[in-house]
């Protein structure tokens, strides 16, 4: 079955809809790819009420159902063991994370080293293991 989006007025397979209980035929009336934009966008001029939100449920999931985080931190980790690009990821951000928080953002020249440092170190790593091919 297809849908039209009311965003972007094409019409797309009805999986690339997000479901809502709400709506009339059970699915959102814009596309995944609209709804992600707008999500994004939301975001940015929401952030700090999102990050509230968000804050909030986890406590409130914590609190009611402390096994279904244990189950998604184990099926992120392991899933972090097996995807090298998503462990590369998230050791960038945790490092960059990680400096900010202790120099604080006065220092921003020692972060920009560090980036070029880091990027650095990627590129010569890229480069060795993937250039003989
Ligand atoms: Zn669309």
């Amino acid at each position: 079955m297809r849908k039209v989006c009311t965003k972007c007025g094409e019409e797309k397979e009805l999986e690339l809809f997000k479901k809502c209980k709400d709506c009339l035929d059970g699915y959102r009336s814009s596309c995944n790819k609209c709804f992600n934009a707008y999500m994004k966008k939301y975001y940015e001029i929401n952030k700090c009420k999102v990050l509230k939100i968000n804050r909030k449920s986890y406590y409130k999931t914590k609190l009611k159902n402390p096994e279904l985080l244990k189950r998604r931190r184990k099926k992120s980790n392991d899933k972090r063991k097996t995807d090298i690009f998503l462990k590369l990821r998230t050791n960038i951000s945790n490092s960059i994370r990680k400096s900010i928080y202790n120099n604080g953002l006065k220092n921003i020249q020692k972060h920009i080293k560090f980036l070029v440092v880091l990027l650095t170190n990627l590129n010569n790593i890229l480069n060795h293991n993937f250039k003989k091919e």
